[in-house]
């Protein structure tokens, strides 16, 4: 099912509904690996591509399929894949789209982990791989050689909220015909739509807000129908595929993401101006704050400043630990985009395999701590932090 003049909220609750013979209303789990043919002509025509239909899971799910087209329409793309996790959508972009010898400039202020995949996996590959400063458009420019294919940023970052212009990003990787992949992860499309803000390609650890309730790790790729079949074929050769579980799990996770990233946005810009009025916190990370270096940039390119709010405690690692260690309601892991909130400490666990040097250039400090606003009542979560206020 799908309107094109719906609008947001009437997509994320209706777009991609296939109702089966049974007519339910909630969306099917078609839990199977393969799909059954009326004979072996027709087989061999949905094998040769000349009649569509599934085939096999590892290649299509109509509950996958249900999820590809409802975040589509949210996102305003024409096509989509998903896949297991956010990881993988990242890989599948650069396996569908890369060659051994091509370069990607990246931003420094990127998740650890696709640092890690780019500097340490795919240069094993012979992928160059240049970094540069999230907010320094000059550096980007300058970066680039006649075999770069791709930008790549995450918008706003983890854990220190900075944000680039994707307009002016697009400008400049389009004038060298090269393709800006936004990593829209801390955003979702219901505060930020890189696509209509001139990006080529979006990124979806599904794994955080589009789930968000902490269950199930997914991803996807967004971009034009052109764009996306070469990493389709990657996904269905080399199997990083979504489970049509999971994918259910993200269909209803999509249903309620406006209201729930409306709600996160508030929380967490309360949580910020608190912050910001402790006696031991020494800065405020928050796109919502009007301290923000990029404060005006991000209300005009997101509808609110998200979820994700870091800030820096006076003294080192040893306070900002015992900080954390103090929490009883607010939950220590690395995960983000949860009912629940979540605090970590960046410079052991998400980022602690970046080297210090990188760290101390992206300016993850050892007293920096991220929370993950979740939506547990505000009072609450401030009373959990109350050890700030002495
Ligand atoms: C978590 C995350 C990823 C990786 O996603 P997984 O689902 O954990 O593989 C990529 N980018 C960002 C910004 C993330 O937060």
């Amino acid at each position: 099912m799908n309107n094109d003049l719906w609008k947001f909220n009437t997509h994320s609750i209706r777009t991609g509904s296939l109702q089966s013979e049974f007519g339910e209303n909630s969306e099917a789990i078609f839990l199977t690996s393969s799909y059954v043919f009326d004979s072996s002509a027709q087989a061999a025509a949905r094998f040769a591509g000349s009649e569509p239909g599934n085939i096999y899971s590892r290649f299509t799910n109509p509950t996958v399929t249900m999820f590809q087209d409802r975040l589509a329409a949210l996102e305003g793309s024409e096509a989509c894949v998903a896949t297991a996790s956010g990881m993988s959508a990242i890989l599948t972009t650069i396996m569908g789209l890369c060659s051994s010898g091509d370069h990607i400039v990246a931003s420094r202020s990127i998740f650890g982990t696709t640092l890690q995949l780019f500097s340490n996996i795919l240069t094993r590959w012979g992928l160059e791989v240049t970094f540069v400063s999230i907010t320094n458009l000059n550096e980007w420019e300058d970066a680039t050689q006649k075999n770069t294919k791709l930008f790549f940023v995450e918008t706003p970052s983890n854990p220190l909220t900075e944000v680039t212009d994707i307009t002016a990003l697009s400008k400049i990787a389009h004038q060298k015909d090269i393709k800006l992949v936004v990593d829209n992860c801390f955003c979702s499309p219901a505060l930020q739509k890189p696509l209509s803000l001139g990006a080529d390609i979006i990124i979806h650890s599904a794994t955080k807000y589009l789930d968000g309730q902490g269950r199930c790790l997914g991803g996807a790729v967004l971009a034009d129908k052109k764009t996306i079949e070469p990493m389709y074929q990657f996904l269905r050769t080399a199997g990083p595929a979504m489970s049509a579980f999971n994918a259910w799990v993200f269909l209803k996770g999509l249903e309620t993401l406006s209201i729930r990233m409306e709600a996160h946005s508030r929380n967490a810009h309360h949580l910020a101006l608190w912050l910001e009025s402790q006696p031991q916190v020494e800065r405020v990370y928050y796109p919502g704050l009007a301290s923000h270096p990029q404060h005006k940039l991000a209300l005009a390119q997101q509808k609110s400043g998200g979820g994700i709010v870091s800030f820096e405690v006076k003294g080192d690692q040893k306070e900002a630990w015992d900080l954390i260690d103090s929490t009883r309601l607010i939950s220590i892991t690395a995960n983000l985009g949860d009912v629940k909130s979540t605090i970590t400490h960046p410079a052991t666990t998400t980022h602690s395999r970046v080297s210090p040097e990188d760290r101390q250039k992206t300016g993850i400090k050892n007293n920096l701590v991220r929370i993950a606003v979740g939506l547990e009542d505000i009072e609450d979560l401030k009373a959990d932090l109350s050890s700030l206020s002495d």
